[in-house]
């Protein structure tokens, strides 16, 4: 399986001593190599930042931060954190990094530690309108603990800004209810998200302003998307998504006092001993960021999924809030084909080698394991090598399936043509 020199490294390692958990790993090799990528929240790192991960910095209790360890033996590792934490801020124009969440969820409980109080009020978007589970559903923390209070989108179809923000909405929801803090950032929004006018907003109700731009990190630290600072006091985000980095959450701000309470909110709030071996892959992921061909490559991202939208589009797919400005967009089945859900679509694009999730659409009537629509990105797809051309191609592949309603022969013909294609645009 020459495709994949990491998973054949692992292997070499493995076949003889652990075959059953070695067979999996060569299996999903082959499963990345040969399926296409649209889940916009994946991405296919490089071969250092996959090694990194792989390294003797997995050994090590590092609790604390660099210079103030509870443990002896981190020379290297206040190094390594040291770095992380410098690319970071240069990346996104900060002044504190915090390196050390596990992940996106992690790093939204810590700044929630670091801000607010069991109890206390804060505002998020509708979770059905592309909001994450960490801002305030109701069986996450977020929702439990705290009192999570929701804006809407414009659900007006002859509103110019049709299933984008309603800012004004924002500012009434804020209004009355006065939370302790305003969260703008989301999982499934295709449209650029206005910080300065969050920040109008936040200090109009005497809110803190956080950002999560989990979704959007790679597109921010190449200019390709505005950036949170210097209108948020806190911004959170998960480094795998656009940022093409390991699995992990990292956590910023300019002020000195929120600064000390992150830390203090990450380690001890909320976790022991930091995953150094991820930490030192994120090191390498922040250095790839801030090449120029980052730049590049997150703009072709927006070229792609601007392509693939109009293309969609084209084959009577709609699109919410008529396209998109980022990495991703939703596509609403119905004008497709009224009776098509997000499942079914989910299911037969997998027959097919395609791989996506089903999304609920801006008021679906549909319950969210159903669904009316599909969430397509294609940060992986751009990181293989696909261009706006081939953009068409994915459509057609794409509308194929769902054309076929999931019929075992055309997907299976399908499949074949996706791998054919995958040959093409082989992994980093
Ligand atoms: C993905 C995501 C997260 C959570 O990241 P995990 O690493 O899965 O915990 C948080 N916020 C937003 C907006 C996300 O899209």
């Amino acid at each position: 399986m020459s495709h994949d020199l990491i998973a054949d490294s692992v292997l070499a390692f493995l076949r003889e001593r652990d075959p059953k958990a070695a067979e999996i790993l060569a299996a999903e090799s082959d499963r990345q190599a040969t399926t296409l990528e649209l889940i916009a929240s994946e991405n296919h790192a490089s071969p250092a930042v996959m090694h990194a991960m792989g390294t003797c910095f997995t050994n090590k209790y590092a609790e604390g931060y660099p210079g103030a360890r509870y443990y002896g033996g981190c020379a290297h590792h206040d190094q390594i954190e040291d770095l992380a934490r410098e690319r970071a801020k240069e990346l996104f124009g900060c002044q504190f990094a915090n390196v050390q969440p596990h992940s996106g969820a992690q790093a939204n409980a810590s700044a929630f530690l670091a801000m607010l109080k069991p109890g206390d009020t804060f505002c998020s978007l509708n979770l059905a309108d592309g909001g994450h589970l960490s801002h305030g559903l109701k069986v996450n923390m977020s929702g439990k603990w705290f009192n999570p209070v929701f804006y809407p989108l414009h659900y007006d179809e002859g509103h110019d800004e049709f299933e984008q923000i309603d800012y004004d909405a924002v500012e009434e929801v804020c209004r009355e209810h006065k939370p302790k803090l305003l969260m703008c950032g989301y999982s499934a929004y295709p449209r650029v998200i206005d910080f300065a006018r969050f920040r109008e907003i936040a200090d109009n109700c005497g809110a803190l302003l956080m950002a999560d731009i989990a979704h959007i990190a790679g597109l921010v630290a190449a200019g390709v998307h505005p950036s949170p600072f210097p209108h948020c006091d806190i911004v959170t985000t998960t480094t795998h998504k656009t940022l093409r980095g390991p699995r992990g959450g990292l956590v910023m701000t300019n002020d000195p006092e929120l600064a000390k309470k992150i830390d203090r909110a990450v380690f001890p709030g909320m976790q022991g001993g930091p995953l150094m071996h991820v930490v030192f892959a994120k090191a390498i992921a922040f250095g790839e960021a801030l090449s120029p061909e980052f730049r590049t490559y997150q703009q072709q991202v927006v070229k792609n999924a601007q392509a693939l939208a109009k293309a969609l589009t084209a084959r009577a797919y709609r699109i919410t809030s008529r396209g998109t400005d980022n990495h991703l967009m939703l596509v609403d089945l119905r004008t497709r084909d009224a009776d098509l859900t997000g499942a079914d679509a989910e299911l037969w694009l997998e027959r097919s080698g395609i791989i996506t999730n089903k999304n609920g659409v801006p008021q679906d009537p549909r319950p969210p394991k159903v669904t009316s629509g599909l969430r397509l990105g294609t940060p992986a797809l751009t990181t293989r090598g696909l261009t706006e051309g081939d953009m068409e191609t994915v459509a057609d592949l794409i509308d194929r399936a769902l054309a076929s309603k999931g019929d075992e022969g055309v997907c299976a013909q399908v499949r074949n043509d996706v791998a054919q294609m995958c040959g093409r645009f082989p992994l980093p």
